[in-house]
């Protein structure tokens, strides 16, 4: 049977359909309507009608938000995109599509891709992190998605940054309440605040890390201090699950210097002789989360 990924995120709505293989056999991206929860079911179901009318066939569906359902009321919460907080939208979404549909975090999605047919195909244990907008992870253990008894297993990015020194304080405040999340520092917005509060010049993450490769010393220092601090939490969780491959998606992750700054530094942190966990790239780069929300339907 055909699967549909769907990856909501806060700008785009993007669909893949996977033939039984994993190949790929339709494909489109579309804008997410703006603050509007209505727009936005609707906007999906058409697309998940279009692909089928296209393929000629009936498709199982999976889909990838940047939140989680709550076990307790069967809602949505911790979204970035805020008008889909406390929405039944896997109720609503199964209503409109008339079928059983499966919904993940997208971290956990790309957890799920990479696991699958990516760059950790065969690990027993893995780990993915976003390094985007936002800052999530998700754990697949013997290719099983660990959801948990809170459902937020995974959930790293909303964790304190491990021994924060001087040039963390004073520690950034979360959209989530908190001060001090992994993700104030490790998202893309959290490297361009910590440039402009050292350096003083407003950059975006993609800019501070183009002029570090043309010499520039400020930005080259605030992409040393990301990834000494990336190295430090990442060291947390090797010490905790102690995951064969750590796989980064998101737009940071194309920083290739990562994969080998960051397990330079991680092991001064890491309880072990030895590191042989190994920093990879996904290997389906932004197409993972979409390829792994399909893949939240077992093989046939
Ligand atoms: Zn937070």
């Amino acid at each position: 049977m055909i699967r549909i990924g769907i990856d909501l995120g806060g700008t785009k709505i993007e669909l893949v359909a996977l033939a039984p293989d994993g190949q790929e056999r339709w494909r489109r991206r579309e804008p997410t309507p703006q603050g509007d929860y209505a727009a936005i079911v609707e906007r999906i179901r058409a697309m998940v009608d279009e692909a089928e009318r296209a393929l000629g066939e009936r498709a199982q569906v999976g889909i990838g938000i940047p939140g989680s359902v709550s076990p307790s009321t069967g809602r949505i919460r911790n979204a970035n995109s805020n008008c889909l907080n406390d929405r039944p939208l896997r109720q609503d979404l199964e209503a409109c599509l008339d079928r059983p549909i499966r919904l993940a975090n997208d971290a956990n999605c790309l957890a799920v891709s990479e696991a699958a047919d990516g760059a950790g195909a065969g690990a027993a244990t893995l780990f993915a992190v976003i390094l985007g907008t936002g800052v999530g992870g998700g754990l697949v253990v013997k290719g099983e998605l660990l959801i948990g008894a809170n459902a937020i297993a995974g959930e790293w990015g909303h964790s304190p940054l491990p021994l924060p020194d001087a040039d963390d304080q004073p520690l950034p405040t979360c959209y989530c309440g908190r001060s001090g999340c992994i993700e104030t520092y490790l998202s893309g917005p959290g490297l361009a605040l910590d440039h402009s509060r050292r350096h003083r010049t407003s950059l975006d993450a993609a800019t501070i890390a183009h002029q570090a490769a043309a010499g520039d010393p400020d930005c080259e220092a605030s992409l040393r201090r990301y990834e000494r601090r990336l190295a430090r939490a990442l060291a947390v969780v090797i010490n905790l699950i102690d995951p064969e491959v750590i796989v980064l998606g998101g737009g940071l992750s194309k920083l290739q210097r990562l994969y080998t700054s960051v397990p330079e530094h991680w092991g001064e942190h890491i309880f072990s002789d030895q590191r042989v966990t190994r920093l990879l790239p996904a290997r389906h780069g932004d197409a993972s989360g979409v390829r792994g929300a399909a893949w939240l339907w077992p093989s046939d």
